[in-house]
């Protein structure tokens, strides 16, 4: 037996409704795209959405789409997938890391405020692990500073803030549709906002800078006709994706109720074991619980992780500090340092939750753990 840290949810309804679009007229671009792409922005409370081939170019669209380019620092969490930093990076811009706060492990808004220059054009705030940041300091910052706000929400699908799910607060927030995420389409991704240009911009940088919109083309040569606005890019999503998408979000909110009840599970069984510190979760917000962390002493980190994949527990670390890589390291963030986001990092152990996860693996894993770090 072997408990991966995440895994999809198929089941037969799912395999149906993919199917049925490889026996229709459209394998992408056709009408589930836009059919998910409603039902998304419907369930996040957004006006608008576009629904990508992954959550990387929803980032790397939404990045274009607010205009960031050379010269630009926009500020994000040193603990995320790296791809949350690369998007600025694919624009010309700059990253800059705002350290976590310690309880939350989300980006301090403290932090990014110390941080903002005069060049600052954005913020990515992360809802990592699902948890959401604490979004009315950052809408806060951002209007003082006149700032745009793209929220990474590739793990937070469900996940609320004051009882507002996330997806409609900031200018534009990003979604992760990965087989590991909340809710999946193979490879996917969407972006969603309420504002209308931003929503027009999307469009374009997401299939080649190209529009057939006759109020934004500069004339109309015929009905074949055309124009590439913009340098954009081929990161269309397929209607066999969106088929899949759909059926998941009916799906979505039995998922992450049970994802809440493992979670809790995982709480109870580490209440009394001193060396296991279980993830804060803040009052203003609900987690969809993509991620499960859990923090050891760091001296014991190695051990402990090796000692669960033996037990055939599928353990990672998210994330190793992002400026921390090889490529960032060689490209001006040598100096850099986020001092809580080293000591998570330290101690920090994934452990398995996924909607298919049983109550018994749960105990399994927690029974493990308890046994790994001894003197509880
Ligand atoms: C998964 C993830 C991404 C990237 O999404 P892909 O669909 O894998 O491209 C970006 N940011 C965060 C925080 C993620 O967890």
């Amino acid at each position: 037996m072997y408990i991966p840290y995440g895994r999809q949810s198929i089941r037969e309804e799912d395999i149906e409704e993919v199917v049925r679009v490889l026996r229709s007229d459209y394998l992408t671009t056709g009408p589930k795209v836009t059919e998910f792409e409603k039902v998304v922005a419907d369930y996040v409370g957004a006006k608008y959405a576009v629904a990508v081939s992954n959550g990387t170019a929803a980032l790397h669209i939404a990045c274009l789409a607010a205009g960031i380019g050379a010269g630009d620092e926009v500020i994000t969490s040193p603990i995320t997938f790296a791809a949350s930093a690369n998007c600025v990076l694919y624009c010309g811009g700059t990253p800059v890391f705002a350290d976590i706060k310690k309880d939350t492990y989300n980006i301090d808004p403290e932090d990014i405020e110390r941080k903002i220059t005069p060049k600052t054009k954005a913020i990515i705030p992360v809802h990592y692990t699902g948890q959401p940041c604490e979004m009315d300091a950052i809408t806060e910052i951002a209007k003082k500073h006149n700032l745009i706000v793209i929220e990474d929400g590739a793990q937070v699908i469900s996940g609320e803030y004051k009882g507002k799910k996330i997806g409609s607060i900031s200018d534009m927030t990003t979604f992760s549709f990965h087989p590991v995420k909340p809710v999946t389409t193979g490879e996917g991704g969407m972006v969603t906002t309420n504002n209308k240009k931003l929503y027009e911009r999307l469009k374009l940088f997401h299939t080649h800078g190209i529009t057939r919109e006759p109020e934004l083309m500069d004339k109309q040569d015929g009905p074949w006709y055309y124009e590439q606005l913009e340098l954009g890019f081929n990161y269309r999503i397929t209607d066999i994706q969106c088929a899949l998408g759909i059926s998941q979000m009916r799906r979505l909110d039995a998922f992450a109720k049970h994802r809440r009840a493992l979670a809790a599970r995982y709480n109870q069984g580490f209440a009394d074991c001193k060396n296991v510190i279980t993830p804060y979760q803040h009052p203003d917000c609900l987690s969809s619980w993509h991620l499960y962390m859990i923090q050891v002493p760091a001296d014991m980190r190695k051990a402990v992780f090796e000692k669960l994949r033996q037990a055939g527990i599928g353990v990672n670390v998210h994330y190793i500090p992002v400026y921390k890589h090889p490529y960032y390291q060689a490209h001006g963030y040598q100096d850099i340092c986020c001092p809580n986001a080293e000591t998570f990092y330290a101690g920090a152990i994934t452990l398995p939750l996924y909607a298919d996860m049983t109550e018994e693996q749960v105990d399994y894993v927690v029974e493990k753990v308890v046994d790994a770090v001894g003197s509880c």
